[in-house]
């Protein structure tokens, strides 16, 4: 059981601030991802974390402990790096009972347990195989359980599925959150990729330039993202964002084109945000979009618009692609409820009424 905080948690190299004063609770038994653009301070924050990297300021606790001054090894944390590097001229069971061979475990106890973890892993048969007979999802497994072998407290994991191939990873990725759940363990995920966020994630933080930008459960931010940043970093295609006016249930953008919006508010200056699925295209051969290109992905597909000069995109079921050929001009309208709103100058989301 461990609960693990950060308090006014902070990293500078030199002058230079790489983690600003952040705030994140993970609690106990859940999988938080931390998520962001490279180079915002996912990496540093988890291996201050781990007590690989100095903390400039603040404290982080495990359990009500502060374990700023603790080496790594008192932390009772385990760590699955993108690189895992398991060692080549041991077998799976040796690998994942290496981690015991400085404890009191003797060797006998260390390789039962070994292979228990090994069964929990679903790697049972292939435990006198060595790395190199192993395809890349095995490898990433064994070096789970050589991290589960110690029953760390805490987990973390840095890009951990980053080197196999797409299929793969998604395979992986949905092993992981299993034997996650199923040990319970508090585990911290980082990752630059917000599908896998969005997936993997109890509790998802996002980071911009080493700040938490929001934090929260992956459908809530998805539904209400507080700022233009966090709007288009979640959620695939991006949000169209739009900056214009609006007026008599209509926006206009700044560009030229004109979306329905349905609601009878009125604001001068705003940034509406709409999700691809939320942009609703009605063929009409005086509307001011135009179907610029469709990409079909299978069951649904993506026609990308122009607008007057905006750029925008909707996603729509593929059946409706009979009606929405290249060239063809729509109206646009938004899903009754489903805009979003910045303001202008500040890029946070504002409630219209
Ligand atoms: P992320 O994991 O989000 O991609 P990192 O935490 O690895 O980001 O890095 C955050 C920032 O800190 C980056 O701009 C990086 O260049 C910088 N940085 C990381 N390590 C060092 C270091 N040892 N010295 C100076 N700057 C560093």
């Amino acid at each position: 059981m461990a609960e693990v905080r950060f308090n006014k948690i902070r990293k500078e190299y030199g002058s230079t601030v790489i983690v600003d004063d952040i705030d994140i609770v993970f609690p106990d038994g859940s999988l938080t991802v931390l998520v962001g653009p490279s180079g915002c301070g996912k990496s540093t924050s988890l291996r201050m974390l781990a007590g690989l990297e100095e903390i400039s300021g603040g404290e982080i606790t495990i359990d009500g402990r502060v374990v700023n001054g603790l080496e790594p090894k008192d932390r009772d944390v385990a760590m699955v790096f993108q690189n895992y590097a398991l060692y080549p001229h041991l077998t799976v069971l040796e690998n994942i009972a290496f981690p015991l061979r400085a404890t009191k475990t003797g060797k006998r106890d260390a390789l039962r347990r070994a292979q228990e973890v090994a069964d929990s892993l679903g790697l049972g048969a292939l435990t006198s195989r060595k790395p190199k007979d192993l395809s890349g999802g095995q490898q990433q497994r064994v070096a789970i359980g050589r991290a589960i072998i110690r029953e760390p407290a805490v987990f973390l994991f840095d890009e951990p599925l980053s080197n196999l191939d797409a299929k793969l990873r998604v395979e992986t990725r949905f092993e992981l959150m299993q034997i996650q759940r199923r040990l319970g363990i508090t585990a911290v995920y980082v990752t630059h990729d917000q599908e896998e966020a969005m997936t993997m994630s109890d509790r998802m933080v996002v980071m911009k330039d080493g700040r938490v930008a929001q934090s929260g459960q992956p459908e809530e931010i998805y539904a209400r993202p507080n700022s233009v940043f966090v709007a288009t970093f979640v959620g695939s295609p991006k949000m169209n964002i739009i900056a214009g006016a609006i007026a008599g249930g209509e926006f206009r953008s700044s560009m030229g084109s004109r979306v329905a919006l349905g609601a009878h508010v009125r604001q001068e200056s705003v940034i509406l945000g709409v999700r691809p699925d939320d942009l609703l295209l009605t063929p009409n051969p005086a509307g001011l979009a135009r179907v610029a290109l469709v990409e079909l992905l299978g069951p649904r597909a993506i026609v990308h618009l122009d607008a007057g000069g905006d750029r925008l995109t909707s996603v729509v079921d593929a059946d409706r692609l009979s009606d929405l050929s290249t060239g063809i001009a729509v109206d646009l309208a938004v899903r009754p409820g489903a805009a979003h709103f910045f303001d202008p100058d500040t890029e946070d989301r504002i409630e219209l009424s």
